[in-house]
């Protein structure tokens, strides 16, 4: 099979949210919003963010407009996994749950395999995979757009690009998208539009998203540059590691981090009941933690490393 690509053309896009819908529909993930999650906000984005039950959102920007006629310019754009060649959620991914298909390109999900860790929201650079759910499903796992693989392997496009009606998104194979989306990049350059770009032919080694962006990678909210974090090599590095000591939990996993900031990896566990860090060897608490704080055991770890998200180096 040759490589495929999701195309998302935003010039064509009219913010119905057929997509989001259809994305919740096909793969049985509930919605628990029957009004704009925010309040008023002032934006018709809803959710406003991804989630562990959200795959997909469409989002809202307000340019402004060139005229009085036409006083508000709308850049919308499309928020999920891009679906990256060189995919650093696979790579530190400990249980196998994030695997690149090959064929497709799509990084494919395997929930059973989700030990829980969260590594893979540290590494990916699009801030895109998600664990918690809005309160419907009782999920333990990470969760984020598979590409429809399903549907794919049996020769169907996406449900999300199934449902848009103006055809701003398009399946195909990925060649035939990036070749059709510098055509309407060239068409927009002629017609007004000079920002206009395509985002996902070179990106984190090619994109499997591709995306015609009328008024550049900023007002769409895409990410300048991306590239994966620090960590996500340290973590790749680390990985034999974790089968050598393979009765150590997510805990453990998440101690290893803990090398950025001076831990001997393969000699320590992290307790997340207790916070504790203690030797693997001797059981002896080594760093006691906090239990009374209310952070998370990677915002205690990766409050310690120089990483940022977006693009950050
Ligand atoms: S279904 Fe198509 S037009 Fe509607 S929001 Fe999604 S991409 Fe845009
Ligand atoms: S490809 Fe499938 S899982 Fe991904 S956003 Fe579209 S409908 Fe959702
Ligand atoms: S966008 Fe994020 S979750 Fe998707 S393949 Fe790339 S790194 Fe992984």
């Amino acid at each position: 099979m040759t490589e495929k690509a999701v195309y998302f053309d935003s010039s064509k896009c009219t913010a119905c949210k057929g997509c989001q819908v259809a994305c919740k529909t096909w793969n049985n993930l509930p919605s628990p919003l029957g009004t704009n999650e925010a309040k008023w906000s002032g934006t018709h984005q809803n959710p406003a963010d991804l989630n562990g039950d959200t795959r997909l959102i469409i989002t809202f920007n307000e340019l402004e407009g060139d005229s009085k006629i036409k006083p508000v310019k709308w850049a919308f754009g499309r928020r999920a996994c891009q679906h990256c060649t060189d995919a650093p959620c696979a790579s530190v991914c400990p249980g196998g749950a994030l695997v690149r298909n090959e064929e497709t390109g799509f990084v494919e999900v395997y929930q059973d395999k989700c030990v829980g860790c969260q590594y893979c929201h540290s590494a990916c650079p699009f801030d895109v995979p998600r664990y918690e759910s809005n309160g419907l499903l009782d999920k333990t796992v990470i969760d984020k757009c598979t590409g429809c693989a399903d549907r794919v392997a049996h020769g169907m496009a996406p449900a999300c690009v199934s449902a848009c009606q103006p055809n701003a998104l398009q399946f195909g194979d990925r060649d035939e998208m990036i070749a059709k989306g510098k055509e309407k990049v060239a068409w927009l350059h002629e017609n007004g539009y000079p920002d206009a770009c395509l985002y996902g032919e070179h990106e984190m080694g090619g994109l499997h998203v591709i995306q015609v962006l009328k008024y550049g990678i900023d007002a769409h909210d895409q990410v300048q540059d991306p590239k994966a974090p620090a960590t996500a090599q340290l973590t790749q590095i680390m990985k034999p590691v974790t089968g050598a000591i393979s009765g150590l939990t997510v805990a453990g996993l998440a101690a290893m981090f803990g090398l950025a900031i001076g831990y001997k990896r393969d000699k320590l566990a992290y307790n997340p009941e207790t916070e504790d860090t203690v030797s693997v060897i001797t059981g002896d608490i080594v760093q006691h933690g906090d239990p009374q704080d209310d952070k998370t055991v990677m915002e205690h770890i990766t409050e310690n490393l120089p990483i940022g998200k977006k693009g950050d180096k």
